[in-house]
C-alpha cells in the first residue's frame, strides 16, 4: 500500500517513520528540509510538493499545526482533494476547529474521496513508540480501511461517530486535562504553603478521591516523581502553547453550541497568563510554579 504523508514535524516525522518499519511505501512532504531528510533517513521517499507525493497513492495522511493550513491544502488552490483518484482514503490526524474538520469531509464526499478526522493523544513520545490514541471521525468504511494503519501508528484506535467528532472528544478531553493539572496544582500547591511535603500528601490523594490521571502519571510539582516533565525544569512534555491552542478550539466549540464551560475558561486564563511570563514553551505541568509563586490572580 503507497501512503502520502503531510506534515513531517515533532508528531508527523515519527508517525511516518513507523509506517516505513510496519512495511508501506510512504512519500512524505514537508516544508522543512531538515524533517524531508528524516523521513529519508528513515527510509522513505520524499517528494518537492504535496500534490507530487499524493500521485497514485491509497492513503494520505496529514499531520499540520493548524485548520487553516489544513484547508488550503485539501481545497485551496492546489487542492489535493482535486488530484486524489476516487475512493483514495484521506486521514487527517492534526488537531483543528470543528468546523474545518466537517467541512473537509464534506469537500471530500464531493470529490469522491473518503476521509476521517483522526486527531491523537499521548505526545511525541507516543508517536516515536506508535502508542498514540487515535479518536476517528466519519463513516464506517473509511475507519474501517483507516484501522489497519493508525495500529502501526497507535496502541487505542477509536471511532467516535461522524465527521467532526473526533475533534470534539479531542477538545472535551484536553479541556479536562487542563482542568485536572491545574486542579492538582492548586492542591499541593495549598500543602505545600502550609507546611506538607507534595509527595506525602500526593501518596494520599492517590489513595483517596482526589486521585486522577495528573496525579498518577504526570505529578506537577517537583521531587514527587522520576520520568516526568517536573522532574526535568518542565522541559520537553507537552507545551503551554499547544494546551492553550487546545483551549481555544475547545472555547469555540463551547460558545458555538452555547455551552457554558466555566471551569474551561478558568484553566484557559491561568494557563494563559501562565504562557504570557514566557512559559509558553514549557511543559503545561509547569503551572504548579506559578500556584507556588503566589503571583496567580496579580
Ligand atoms: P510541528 O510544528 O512540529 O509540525 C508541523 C509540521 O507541519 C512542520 O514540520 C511544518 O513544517 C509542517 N507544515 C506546515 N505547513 C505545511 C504545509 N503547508 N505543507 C507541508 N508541511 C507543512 O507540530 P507537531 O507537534 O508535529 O503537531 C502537529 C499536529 O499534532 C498539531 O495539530 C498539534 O496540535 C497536534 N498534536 C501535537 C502533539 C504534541 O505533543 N506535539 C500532541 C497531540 C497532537
Amino acid at each position: 500500500m503507497n501512503i502520502a504523508f503531510i506534515g513531517l514535524g515533532n508528531m508527523g516525522g515519527p508517525m511516518a517513520a513507523n509506517l516505513v518499519k510496519a512495511g508501506y511505501a510512504v512519500t512524505g512532504f514537508d516544508l522543512s528540509k531538515a524533517s524531508l531528510d528524516a523521513l529519508e533517513k528513515a527510509g522513505g521517499k520524499v517528494a518537492s510538493t504535496a500534490l507530487a507525493a499524493v500521485e497514485g497513492v491509497d492513503v494520505v495522511i496529514s499531520m499540520l499545526p493548524n485548520g487553516k493550513i489544513v484547508r488550503d491544502l485539501y481545497t485551496g488552490k492546489n487542492s489535493l482533494f482535486a488530484a486524489l483518484l476516487p475512493q483514495t482514503l484521506v486521514i487527517d490526524s492534526s488537531t483543528i476547529d470543528l468546523q474545518t474538520a466537517r467541512d473537509m469531509a464534506a469537500a471530500a464526499e464531493e470529490q469522491g474521496v473518503q476521509f476521517i478526522d483522526a486527531p491523537v493523544s499521548g505526545g511525541t513520545a507516543g508517536a516515536a513508540a506508535g502508542t498514540l490514541a487515535f479518536m476517528a471521525g466519519g463513516e464506517d468504511e473509511a475507519f474501517k480501511r483507516a484501522k489497519p494503519v493508525l495500529e502501526k501508528m497507535g496502541a487505542n484506535i477509536f471511532h467516535v461517530g461522524a465527521a467532526g467528532n473526533g475533534q470534539l472528544v479531542k477538545m472535551c478531553n484536553n479541556m479536562l486535562l487542563a482542568i485536572h493539572m491545574a486542579g492538582t496544582s492548586e492542591a499541593l500547591a495549598l500543602g505545600a504553603a502550609n507546611g506538607l511535603d507534595p509527595k506525602v500528601l500526593s501518596e494520599v490523594m492517590l489513595q483517596s478521591s482526589g486521585c486522577n490521571w495528573s496525579l498518577q502519571k504526570y505529578n506537577p510539582a517537583p521531587g514527587v516523581m522520576e520520568n516526568v516533565p517536573a522532574a526535568n525544569s518542565y522541559q520537553g512534555g507537552f507545551m503551554v502553547n499547544l494546551m492553550l491552542k487546545d483551549l481555544g478550539l475547545a472555547m469555540d466549540i463551547a460558545s458555538g453550541s452555547s455551552q457554558p464551560t466555566p471551569m474551561g475558561e478558568l484553566a484557559q486564563t491561568l494557563f494563559q497568563k501562565h504562557g504570557d511570563q514566557g512559559m509558553g514553551d514549557r511543559d503545561f505541568s509547569s503551572i504548579y510554579q506559578m500556584y507556588r509563586q503566589g503571583d496567580l490572580f496579580a
